[in-house]
């Protein structure tokens, strides 16, 4: 399949680009300064197609300055006007979802129809914070003294640090985004590097809808910049929340930072995703959901199912038909027709890919389809790969880790609470799934999985917005996005106002 040219890839991005209002010329004509600067490239053809000059520290100290200035006239915006801001930016994001969709493709090899969906979550997420403007609810509670209210409000927290990945560009960002400024506070960005592009289209938009509702300058701001700059938002007190989604091993390096100067942290870490396949199932229906959830995004979602857990009884005949599925998937450019399997982001990650599978086949694994290199010919400096289905003979030490690629692991259970304690026994604990058409069956998993996400008969990964995201253990324990995960974005102040005219104290307390 043709795969387009650097010279194509680079006139795409930059026609999306200056529809979303930034000129792709301007930027990358900058000189850089002393922090030196970044490459742009996509890993559909793995060429480079431009270079961005990074932020410097005192860039980023200035930025933070001007977030901290806009958060203070912010705040004292009432929260059903702060609303119309996400309610602008969501129908711009609906104006230019092809334009934002393109970006994603290019940096991230998301196919269209991901990239589309990917956009959707953002529009979906600023409805969403437009509602929750007028329920940022506290509680009253009965005081134990007479004459006195006894109750919550909650308050904006600052400036809130958004650190995220590349697999999600652009998704991930707005959730955090449009609470966040619902809720009052300012936002500094800092974006993979490898997908600047798209958060500077996300957030040229998001500057055009505060234009025209009069929100404060600097209320939201984009750092380009690798992990350096992310380190910078980490240690500065200005940063009242730091939301940081990627890696474990960036999540073990962040969290215990924030933690030292006393900031507020939400983690959204990697997952090692598992589904359990029951002899009841809809096998069909199991197929289906086990082949998206594994090989789609080329295996590159934190939600991507590595596990499947398939009842001894029907894992031969499962496995053959995802087998035979895997066979039938498009692999190359995302944008060809009938592509379902896109790039890896790099060269690290196929080499993670291979490193991975010699690994299963040393701890006894099977590799029953997949893991070659394709496409290695037309685009040498990008990576394809065919997604790639192991059968092992338990969850060994490579099954306990995440690879960022699509390697699914097949392993057997007899009964439910094996299939259960082996979906609970690896350190991630985001999504998991169970196909059964057994109703006791589905509620004893809902109760017994570990993770952050449950879903029956589904595949663990697509979420909607309107549930809270996220995950436990090395996941990190963060909620983000729909129910209540709006909390994390604001200060909870307890408020006694004493009516009575006398001052009893509590518990009955004498003094005076
Ligand atoms: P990554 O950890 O390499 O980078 C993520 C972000 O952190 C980037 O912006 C990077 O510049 C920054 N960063 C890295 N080290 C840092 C440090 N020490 N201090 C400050 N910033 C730092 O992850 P990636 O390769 O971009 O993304 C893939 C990973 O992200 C996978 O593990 C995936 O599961 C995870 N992920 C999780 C979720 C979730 O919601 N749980 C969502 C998407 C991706």
């Amino acid at each position: 399949m043709a795969i387009p040219t650097t010279d194509e890839i680079r006139s795409r991005a930059a026609a999306a680009l200056a529809a979303c209002g930034a000129d792709l010329d301007a930027l990358t004509a900058r000189q850089p300064g002393p922090a030196g600067s970044l490459p742009l490239r996509s890993p559909i053809d793995g060429g480079t197609f431009g270079q961005l000059p990074a932020d410097s520290p005192d860039d980023i100290d200035a930025t933070l300055d001007a977030a901290q200035q806009a958060f203070l006239a912010w705040r004292r915006v009432p929260a059903p006007e702060r609303g119309q801001l996400v309610a602008r930016w969501g129908r711009l994001l609906a104006e230019h979802k092809a334009d934002l969709a393109t970006l994603v493709t290019i940096e991230a090899g998301k196919t269209p129809s991901e990239a589309a969906g990917e956009v959707q979550e953002m529009i979906d997420i600023c409805e969403f914070a437009l509602g929750q403007s007028r329920q940022l609810y506290g509680r009253t509670m009965p005081s134990e003294r007479p004459g006195h209210r006894l109750m919550e409000t909650w308050h904006p927290l600052g400036v809130v640090g958004v650190i995220s990945a590349f697999n999600f560009p652009v998704a991930v960002y707005s959730w955090n985004t449009a609470l966040a400024l619902v809720c009052g506070n300012a936002v500094v960005w800092k974006p993979s590097e490898k997908t600047l592009l798209s958060s500077l289209a996300a957030d040229a938009l998001l500057a055009r809808a505060a234009r025209e509702v009069g929100a404060p300058e600097g209320l939201n701001s984009v750092i380009a910049a690798g992990a350096d700059g992310g380190r910078l938002l980490v240690d500065d007190p200005r940063v009242a929340l730091l939301s940081a989604t990627g890696s474990v091993r960036m999540g073990r390096a962040v969290g215990p930072r924030v933690a030292e100067r006393f900031g507020k942290v939400l983690l959204e870490l990697g997952g090692n995703n598992a589904a359990v396949v029951a002899p009841s199932a809809d096998l069909e229906l199991a197929l289906r959901g086990v082949v998206f959830a594994a090989a789609g995004t080329a295996g590159q979602r934190c939600t991507t199912l590595r596990r499947l857990i398939v009842h001894k009884d029907i894992s031969a005949e499962l496995t053959d038909r995802i087998v035979a599925a895997y066979g039938t998937l498009g692999i190359g450019a995302p944008e060809q027709k009938g592509v379902l399997v896109g790039p890896l982001i790099d060269e690290n990650s196929h080499q993670a890919m291979q490193n991975a599978l010699k690994a299963a086949v040393e701890q006894g694994g099977e590799v029953l389809c997949g893991g070659s290199r394709v496409l290695a010919d037309e685009a040498p400096d990008a990576w394809y790969v065919e997604p790639a289905v192991v059968r092992m003979p338990g969850q060994t030490e490579i099954v306990r880790e995440e690879t960022f690629a699509p390697i699914l692991y097949v392993v057997e259970y007899e009964d439910l609470d094996e299939a259960i304690a082996l979906n609970n026994e690896v350190p991630q604990g985001l999504s998991s799934a169970i196909f059964t058409s057994d109703l006791a069956e589905a509620e004893r998993f809902i109760e017994g999985s570990d993770c952050g996400i449950t879903n029956v008969n589904i595949g663990t990964s697509g979420a909607e917005i309107g549930g809270a995201f996220g995950g436990e253990k090395e996941t990190g324990g963060g909620r983000e996005s729909g129910s209540d995960a709006w909390r994390a974005y604001m200060r909870r102040a307890t408020n006694t106002v004493n009516y009575s005219g006398e001052l009893p104290l509590a518990q009955g307390v004498e003094f005076l």
